[in-house]
């Protein structure tokens, strides 16, 4: 059996080799990091090809899988025209940067409509991407599933396969299932086949690229979006087990997101890494 790929959100600060080599020291062979500030943004740290270089090379080494670049969380590229701006310059910026790295995906929030409405936000989802990407070539970019929370956009699959059917360059996107949202959302994670079922009749299941592996701290269809620890939560541990070895996610980078430090991670690792 392929060795499943699992990692954590770790911090950018140190760059990619060390990140990777946080990875490892927690048995990861992935990981998922911010691009920059998650609450700021406008500025990125100088582009480190030596640092990069160092990685591509490590992690081909060890055998990791895709990891995650998240965009932060000020890109909106559903709201004003002022803050879309603000959110293309850095989604552009990112992608540039992100062509150098080994097995990266990016990874988005839609967005939050600020009362627009969800037609608007999401036409605003639509052309902000096809300012951004303008060719089939280049990185891929990650949808996030959303927990509905306030104007949120993406808490539906069919909020997604409306953004996706509207680009320009489809095959640029792909899809990544957050446990915790899409619980928080309101699909029932104890009933698996049904929800990529219809994620499958919805969007197509070969567009899911990623899983951000969260309980979820309430019920579900709350609505509300705040990660547990594995088995702390309202979804368990043997769900979110069962979703790393469903046969249709089996392959794909999981990133946990849970509100812990390294060692933490790590016993989270291999609480999923354990064959039972
Ligand atoms: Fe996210
Ligand atoms: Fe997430
Ligand atoms: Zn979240």
């Amino acid at each position: 059996m392929k060795r499943l790929v699992i990692g954590c959100h770790l911090s950018s600060s140190k760059g990619y080799l060390n990140m990777g080599q946080e990875a490892l020291s927690i048995d990861g062979n992935t990981f998922q990091f911010f691009t920059r500030n998650p609450q700021g943004g406008s500025k990125a740290k100088p582009l480190d090809l030596e640092d990069i270089n160092k990685y591509n090379q490590f992690a081909k080494e060890h055998e990791f899988g895709y990891i995650i670049a998240h965009a932060p969380y000020t890109m909106n590229l559903a709201g004003e025209e002022n803050i879309r701006a603000f959110g293309k310059q850095m989604m552009k910026d990112d992608l540039y940067r992100l062509q150098y790295v080994y097995q990266a995906y990016y990874n988005f929030h839609p967005g939050s409509h600020k009362g627009l409405g969800e037609e608007i936000g999401i036409q605003n989802i639509i052309e902000s991407l096809n300012e951004i990407i303008t060719s089939n070539e280049g990185v891929m970019v990650l949808l996030e599933t959303m927990a509905g929370k306030g104007n949120e956009i993406g808490r539906t699959f069919k909020e997604i396969r409306k953004i996706i059917d509207g680009v320009n360059f489809p095959s640029r996107f792909g899809v990544t299932i957050d446990t915790c949202h899409i619980h928080d959302g309101g699909y029932d994670l104890t009933h698996l086949d049904d929800v990529l079922s219809e994620f499958n009749n919805v969007v197509g299941i070969e567009r899911l690229k990623a899983i951000h592996l969260n309980d979820s701290l309430n019920e579900r269809e709350a609505h509300k979006d705040r990660h547990a620890r594995i088995g702390e939560g309202k979804i368990g541990y043997d769900v979110l087990y069962q979703v790393t070895r469903h046969p249709l996610l089996k392959d794909l980078p999981f990133i946990l997101e849970t509100p812990n430090d390294l060692e933490g991670y790590a016993r989270e690792i291999q609480m999923m890494r354990k064959e039972k």
